[in-house]
């Protein structure tokens, strides 16, 4: 499940736009101010934030440019909420690194379909279409993993961990992940775990995709990490 940020003061808003987001089946968390939403982000890397622009304290102009400079939150995808429409702010809000822009009032219908054209560009493992590489087909909505073999299609069984670790290496193939950026998409968490509990899931991930000869996708890039390839290179295994 998709796990939203709601960084929003006014707490009728915050709640209505989280109805909303539960009943489309997305996980929310509601943070009222700039530091409560800062200890979200520390705590848990959400999938998407939507900020609003008029914030107690920092504002969410100044904590959009915040995450856009640290490492490991450049990537987030962030959609910020305004009841200002001045061309002005909307270049601003793109300026400090939001993805997207959304005046208030505004359509749920709209909401969803914005967050679901971020998500597609950014964070393509927090939507529920199916992905394919080399043959091998993962399914987020029956959580099926399957290979053609002799024109036989062969089941991949693998536990919860292994599933969503390689639902986002399938979503983002060809990219090198460091071990600390896996923690923080697959897990959700960079703090309390180590860094070697990657290498276990890798094992076990490649074990399980041994029988329909797909474990070489998976490829270790030494010093820097794991990538999924298209292209394996013939001495992997
Ligand atoms: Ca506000």
């Amino acid at each position: 499940m998709s796990r939203v940020l709601v960084v929003e003061d006014e707490s009728a808003i915050a709640e209505l736009v989280s109805i909303n987001l539960r009943h489309a089946g997305y996980d929310v968390v509601i943070a009222a101010t700039a530091e409560r939403a800062q200890l979200e982000v520390d705590r848990e890397l959400p999938d998407l934030v939507l900020l609003d622009w008029m914030l107690p304290g920092a504002s969410g102009l100044q904590l959009a440019r915040r995450w856009r400079g640290e490492a490991r939150t450049r990537e987030l995808p962030i959609i910020m909420l305004t009841a200002r429409n001045e061309e002005a702010d909307r270049v601003g809000g793109l300026d400090a690194g939001a993805d997207d822009y959304l005046t208030k009032p505004f359509s749920t219908k709209e909401l969803l379909a914005r967050m679901r054209a971020v998500l597609r560009r950014k964070a393509p493992e927090a939507l529920d279409s199916a992905v394919e590489v080399a043959g091998l087909r993962l399914d987020p909505t029956t959580r099926r993993i399957t290979r053609l073999i002799d024109g036989q299609s062969r089941e991949v069984k693998v536990g919860p961990t292994e599933f969503r670790l390689l639902h986002f290496l399938m979503t983002h193939p060809e990219r090198v992940h460091s071990r600390a950026q896996l923690l923080d998409r697959v897990w959700g968490d960079h703090v309390f775990i180590e860094e070697r509990t990657v290498d276990v899931h890798v094992k076990r991930l490649r074990e399980a995709l041994g029988p329909v000869h797909c474990a070489a996708l998976i490829e270790t890039v030494r010093g820097a990490g794991y990538r999924m390839t298209q292209t394996p290179a013939a001495a992997a295994a």
